[in-house]
């Protein structure tokens, strides 16, 4: 620390995997105080293509929610995109796009950002054991959504694998994107829930009107 900056002896990047149907404050807020608190040089935003969870339910085009997450994210200089999952052909898997990561950044940390809601679905998806010898995960708390029941479901892993789970407390915000779609749909202000900038894009593009 000879010249006064703190630098944390790897560098680290975050992953932040969503739908972004549409993306959202919550969103925004979680990637942020993760950034911030765990010394994230960037947090890269990946929309999925088709999340393994969602199939079946009609969602916005793989463009539209690249556009609109490009869009919430262009003023912040610690936020990128990537269309990785989109461009990959099949159904989105974490552990498939962490590796993918790995082999762009070499030698690099990597978190995954997840929300309280996400991290217990992903963690019991599938391979959290490789998932976890891979990259560390984040869980932002969420309204609704009670941490503490992640030691109770992942209590049979290792103390080594359970220590690379962390969490971040966010300024909490009761958002969806479910709620968003249906105050759409129903006439109701969605404005100050997300950027200003994807609150037009979903009125100019007529989302979620049916
Ligand atoms: P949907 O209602 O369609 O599931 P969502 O609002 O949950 O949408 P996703 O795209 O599913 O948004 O979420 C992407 C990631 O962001 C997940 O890890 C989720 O837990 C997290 N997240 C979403 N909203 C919030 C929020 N308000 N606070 C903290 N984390 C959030
Ligand atoms: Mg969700």
């Amino acid at each position: 620390m000879s010249n006064g900056l703190y630098r944390p002896e790897k560098r680290i990047i975050g992953l932040m995997g969503g739908t972004f149907d549409p993306v959202h404050y919550g969103h925004l807020v979680a990637a942020e105080e993760a950034c911030y608190q765990f010394g994230m040089e960037k947090v890269i935003f990946i929309p999925a293509s088709k999340p393994p969870h969602k199939t079946g339910r009609d969602i916005s085009t793989s463009e539209q929610r690249l556009e609109m997450t490009k869009r919430a994210i262009s003023s912040n200089s610690h936020f990128t995109i990537s269309d990785m999952e989109i461009k990959r052909e099949g159904l989105s898997y974490t552990i498939d796009t962490v590796r993918a990561m790995k082999e762009i950044y070499v030698g690099w940390e990597i978190y995954f950002i997840t929300g309280a809601d996400a991290v217990l679905e992903i963690l019991t998806w599938k391979n959290v054991e490789e998932l976890l010898q891979e990259c560390f995960f984040v869980a932002a708390t969420r309204p609704g959504f009670n941490l503490e029941t992640i030691d109770c479901k992942l209590g049979y892993l290792s103390k080594d694998l359970l220590a690379k789970i962390k969490t971040v407390e966010v300024p909490a915000l009761a958002i969806s994107s479910t709620d968003i779609r249906q105050r759409v749909r129903e006439g109701r202000p969605i404005k100050y829930l997300l950027p200003e900038a994807v609150e037009k894009f979903i009125y100019q593009n007529k989302l979620y009107h049916n």
